[in-house]
């Protein structure tokens, strides 16, 4: 037996979306959704938890969590090329408390309106704070970005910038003051939906930089059977960034992870393309290594191999 106030949640939810898809045969309100996918797309899924404590730090505004629940999954999307279209928010809360609900809510479909995303079902409990989103997506058939794909001689690239999120969680716990940019970067990440779409046809491999880049790479570098060599002097920085980190610290920050930029393997032939795909989306990518033969991530500064103890995010 359900109470009133779980159904009440739920009906609030649903009349918060602005978001209307006619691929949306049902939405929320039946058992199940019915949703249909183009012809000739193969359907992108992915799912993720943010759990407070763990990802995110207690006290965190609800419109961030809202907005980061459903970001972290529209990257994975956006790393295998997807075009995102529907998710499922499966809420965990200690209460029912109106006023946070329509915060976070505010956050969620902000981000799902931007990316015309529909909220097509979920799951809503009682227990400790726990957003659980699961995106769908599709691709045409035969198109999809995979970590599998890269060659030896390719370029290894990343867009954006890396560290921001890990320096402004660093300086939050610390209780320094955290510049505007920077906090941006950790609770509102901009999932990089256009970037993924447009490398279908550009990069050989793709992952989204989630777990710290040089974990991440190391996936690239596994699945594609080849090593990834890097130069740490080149990875991007922002000059917020560069401004209050550390000599010493940037690596270690700039590997953490929470970055949810692209990291993607290339064709040294497609340079100027890529370049003028960033002009185009106005970001910036950056060519950070190559693919040579070998295993693993071979970490260079100033073209000298050095020992690296940067092994990124892991829950376990
Ligand atoms: P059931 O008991 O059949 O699982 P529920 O009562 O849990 O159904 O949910 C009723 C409807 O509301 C379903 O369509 C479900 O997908 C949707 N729903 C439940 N919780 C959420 C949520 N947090 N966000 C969006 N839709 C939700
Ligand atoms: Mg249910």
């Amino acid at each position: 037996m359900k109470s009133a106030g779980e159904f009440d949640l739920i009906e609030f939810i649903r009349a918060q979306q602005s978001v209307d898809r006619p691929d949306v045969r049902v939405g929320i309100g039946d058992d199940a959704a019915l949703l249909h996918v183009p012809d000739a797309h193969s359907l992108v899924l992915c799912s993720d938890t943010l759990n407070e404590g763990i990802h995110f730090p207690t006290g965190t505004d609800p419109e961030s969590i809202g907005w980061k629940s459903l970001a972290v999954n529209l990257s994975d999307l956006a790393a295998m090329g997807a075009t995102p279209a529907w998710c499922l928010l499966n809420l965990c809360l200690p209460e029912s408390d109106a006023r946070w609900l329509s915060r976070f809510t505010t956050g969620f479909f902000e981000l799902a309106a931007a990316h015309n995303v529909a909220l097509v079902g979920g799951d809503t409990t009682r227990g400790p704070l726990s957003i659980s989103v699961t995106a769908c997506g599709f691709v045409p058939d035969g198109l999809a970005l995979k970590r599998s794909g890269a060659h030896v001689g390719d370029d290894i690239w990343v867009s954006g910038t890396l560290g921001d999120a890990a320096l402004a969680l660093r300086r939050m716990l610390a209780s320094e003051s955290v510049p505007h940019p920077l906090l941006e970067a950790l609770d509102r990440p901009e999932p990089q939906v256009a970037l993924g779409k447009a490398l279908r046809s550009l990069a050989t491999s793709c992952i989204d930089v989630s777990d710290g880049i040089l974990q991440d790479l190391g996936h690239i570098a596994t699945a594609s059977g080849l090593a990834a060599r890097v130069n740490v002097d080149h990875l991007p920085s922002s000059a917020d960034f560069d401004a209050l980190a550390g000599r010493k610290e940037r690596l270690q920050l700039q590997s953490s992870g929470d970055d949810y930029a692209l990291c993607f393997t290339a064709d040294p032939a497609c340079q100027s393309a890529l370049l003028e795909l960033a002009g185009a989306l106005s970001l910036s990518l950056t060519r950070i290594g190559t693919c040579v033969a070998g295993q693993g991530v071979e970490v260079l500064r100033h073209g000298v191999p050095i020992a690296h103890g940067h092994r990124g995010h892991s829950h376990f």
